[in-house]
């Protein structure tokens, strides 16, 4: 911008034709003119009269001693030469004042109109004289100011030397012009655009220099605000994936593309000015449709418009676009054209699709999610063909988890998944729904006998000894099944049908598959309490019952067995054999157990605290309470919390439940006992029965099963039965409880067999603690 630059002026050294010849012309005949009107002053009019007088007197003097004319002639001769003279002088006089005076308003007159900045500078570059708007132009306070001052001292740096090669040759005699910037008076920089005319003598040799400046600063500002928003939108359009575009009203042809199209499109701008559908030959087929129904609808409603679609570039890359379109109207309303921006939106679209993966895919398998099965079926429930939902849960995997521990587990959930995506169709969409439930959505089919070869397939796949995976373990499953539209038209229906379906399946003994039909449904009741389950123990919904547990002969109650009720807000009370499986299945109950013993514990203080403070208490124990090794911790913390002695509790575990893991089992027995904690055999006789483990075990208490005392009476084989356990657990050191005595006979018998305690409705009933009569109690009994 700061760089001036020299040119010689166009017609250079004043050439006598041409410009030159025509603007003499214009000055003759302005001259011409003007001076006609002009009338002479009095003092030349004076000074003509006395010079006429003079040439008559001359003439008389002449005639009358030169040729000796006669007095009349002479007089004669002196007026006719002063006629003559007087005219002659006047005519002289009077055009030389009238072009004087033209020649003065010209020049007035176009200094006047003259919007430059005009100087009269002598051959040493001083300043003579300033136009009065040039000094204006300078900021000066009058011509005055500048008088004397150094033309080339205006100039700096380049400027500099381009003034002064400007005035080299000036100096030569050639018109020169150059283009620089100063400051005025007041040190505001300003553009000029300068021209010099060099000004000759009558010898040609130059005299003086004239020079007429042109202030160019507004408009050379109005350059550089245009040069940088230019540069600006070259910059952006270098480093922004984003085409600007101005399309005629109807699509046809572009006003306007901005050159990003060649890094958005891989089409030179050029290309598109001579074929302006070369960017839609890139869109990809599926996306075109799409993509010229938007245009067609912008034409037709002249609304504004986006849209995404794909290309192949050039280069064979595929990328995303978004479109923008914005008709722009006239004064009238109609469309002119059409601006909108293209941009290249790939790197979202993937974050996007990586989010979507994310969002919508299972962190252990890589499989679907719950979501993106929903999302599938949604869709599918839309386009309205058949279909068929398997729910598949894993049969006992909380014992697997436990088992093989958490890393091992989500090895295994992971192979399972992989089985089942081999095992099923390529077009089965599986996912997993958390945990140990797998959800698979088959398009291919919805015929029942398919999707049951389908199930069992599966089923046998993964119950395969030959599977060698992480777990290398026996798995079996149990799966439900939902067909669209039959058992349900939305994704909620299926899913709570297969769910229930697989339940039905669990029920009827796991390792099957069952159809969400009829019979599946009958076991809606037992679907909803393992629904509510979950809720059951933050919500207060659980409560303890006691029995109590007498001796035979004064009958005084010596301990209470705590049960466990879940009072269900629509059920009501709900017994203890329903959800206890559940509880055990879901692993729940690790947490119902824990509240149970500090429940029950808190139950004896308090009646111990009341004056029973002999009383003993009995807490049922699962199976997988016992594999959590934390149950030693738990007992103990309680038995401190609540200050009670650790002999006042005992401990009942079910057969099965010691079977379940005999080692695991032994080491949490032995853990309890070391706390001092008594451990009983719970339905004793009902499982494995076999009396080697009251020895392994070495309980406290073996509790015979009520099924055996019901027989007592009627029965001499179990009379013969429940004698030989109550001697051989003497024998060990070991005391007998007999459950479910409902009468006077059965109890009779058992004290005569010397049974330690009886157990039973006839005796006491399960019930809430007010309800508990206390009189009796062996305080001496307490260990
Ligand atoms: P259990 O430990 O053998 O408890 C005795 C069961 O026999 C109780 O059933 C009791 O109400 C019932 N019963 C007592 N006397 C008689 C009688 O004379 N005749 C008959 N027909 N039944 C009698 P309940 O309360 O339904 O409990 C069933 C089972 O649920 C319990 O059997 C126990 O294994 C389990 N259970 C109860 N509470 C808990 C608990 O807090 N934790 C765990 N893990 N299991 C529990
Ligand atoms: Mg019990
Ligand atoms: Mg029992």
């Amino acid at each position: 911008m700061s760089s001036s630059r020299v040119h010689p002026a166009k017609g250079a050294a004043a050439a006598p034709g041409g410009a030159s010849a025509r603007n003499q012309l214009f000055l003759s005949y302005f001259l011409d003119r003007y001076s006609r009107g002009v009338q002479m002053p009095f003092v030349l009019l004076a000074i003509t009269a006395a010079a006429s007088f003079g040439a008559a007197a001359l003439a008389f003097v002449l005639a009358l001693f030169a040729f000796e004319a006669g007095p009349i002639q002479c007089y004669a001769i002196a007026a006719v030469t002063g006629a003559a003279a007087f005219a002659l002088a006047q005519g002289i006089l009077r055009a030389a004042h009238g072009r004087r005076t033209a020649a003065l308003a010209l020049s007035a007159g176009l200094l006047d109109a003259n919007r430059e900045c005009l100087k009269l500078l002598d051959i040493d570059g001083k300043m003579l004289r300033i136009s009065e708007f040039g000094a204006e132009l300078m900021n000066a306070a009058s011509p005055d100011q500048l008088a004397g001052a150094n033309w080339l001292g205006f100039w700096a740096g380049a400027d500099r030397t381009a003034s002064e090669a400007a005035w080299a040759g000036a100096l030569a005699g050639k018109r020169t012009s150059f283009t620089g910037q100063c400051a005025t008076t007041t040190g505001r920089p300003k553009w000029w655009d300068s021209r010099l005319i060099p000004l000759s003598g009558a010898d040609g040799r130059v005299t003086a220099m004239l020079c007429a400046s042109v202030d160019v600063t507004q408009q050379n500002e109005l350059l550089a605000t245009l040069r940088t928003k230019d540069e600006l939108m070259s910059e952006m359009e270098a480093h922004v994936r984003l085409v600007f575009y101005s399309y005629s009203a109807d699509f046809r042809y572009f006003h306007y593309v901005s050159a990003g199209v060649e890094r958005v499109f891989g089409i030179a701008p050029l290309v598109l000015q001579e074929n302006s559908s070369a960017w839609l030959e890139l869109v990809l087929p599926d996306d075109l449709d799409a993509l010229r129904a938007e245009m067609g609808r912008i034409v037709a409603e002249s609304a504004d418009g986006r849209i995404k679609y794909r290309i192949r570039r050039t280069d064979g890359a595929i990328r995303w676009i978004q479109s923008t379109a914005y008709p722009v109207r006239n004064e009238a309303g109609t469309v002119v054209r059409i601006v909108g921006i293209s941009e290249d939106v790939t790197a979202e679209e993937e974050r996007i699709a990586a989010l979507d993966q994310l969002a919508y895919s299972d962190s252990l398998t890589g499989l679907a999610n719950r979501g993106a099965l929903v999302r599938q079926m949604e869709a599918h429930c839309e386009v309205g063909a058949a279909f068929g939902l398997m729910f598949i849960d894993l049969d006992r995997f909380k014992v697997l988890n436990d088992t093989l521990g958490h890393t091992a587990a989500d090895r295994l959930l992971k192979d399972i998944g992989r089985v089942i995506t081999e095992t099923l169709p390529a077009d089965a969409y599986v996912a997993r729904l958390g945990g140990d439930e797998f959800a698979v959505l088959i398009s291919s089919t919805a015929d029942k006998a398919r999707l049951g070869c389908l199930a069992q397939t599966l089923l046998d796949v993964l119950s395969s000894s030959a599977r060698n995976d992480h777990a290398g373990a026996f798995v079996t499953a149990s799966i439900g099944i939902s067909l669209y539209p039959e058992h349900g038209l939305d994704h909620e229906a299926l899913l709570t049908s297969a769910d229930i379906a697989m339940y039905a399946a669990k029920k009827a003994g796991r390792n099957g598959f069952r159809f969400a039909d009829k019979d599946a449904t009958g076991t809606i009741e037992d679907f909803e309490l393992e629904r509510d389950l979950p809720q059951a123990l933050a919500s207060g919904e659980f409560l303890l019952h006691y029995q109590g547990i007498h001796e035979p002969g004064s009958v005084s109650m010596k301990s209470v067995e705590a049960l466990i009720r879940w009072m269900h807000p629509a059920r009501g009370l709900v017994a203890p054999g329903v959800f206890i499986p559940i509880l055990e299945e879901s692993g729940f109950i690790v947490d119902v157990g824990a509240w149970v013993l500090d429940r029950a514990l808190a139950q004896l203080a308090e009646w111990r605290s009341r004056g029973a403070d002999g009383l003993c208490m009995s807490v049922n124990v699962s199976a997988r309470q016992l594999r959590c090794d934390a149950i030693v911790k738990v007992v103990d913390r309680a038995l401190r919390k609540h200050g009670l002695p650790a002999r006042c509790l005992e401990i009942e575990l079910t057969e099965s439940a010691l079977m379940e893991n005999p080692t695991l089992a032994q080491e949490t027995l032995a853990g309890l006992k070391r706390l001092g904690v008594r451990v009983a055999i719970d339905d004793f006789g009902t499982g494995y029965s076999s009396l080697r483990y009251l020895a392994d075990f070495a309980p406290d208490t073996v509790k015979i099963d009520r099924s055996f005392t019901a027989k007592l009476a009627r029965d001499a084989a179990t009379r013969t039965i429940v004698r030989g356990i109550i001697e051989m657990s003497h024998e060990l050191g070991i005391r007998v409880t007999a459950e479910g005595v409902e009468e006077e006979e059965q109890l009779d018998i058992l004290r005569d067999a010397k049974c330690d305690y009886v157990q039973g409705y006839h005796l006491s009933r399960p019930v809430a603690p007010p309800l508990l009569d206390f009189s009796g109690v062996a305080r001496a009994t307490a260990a």
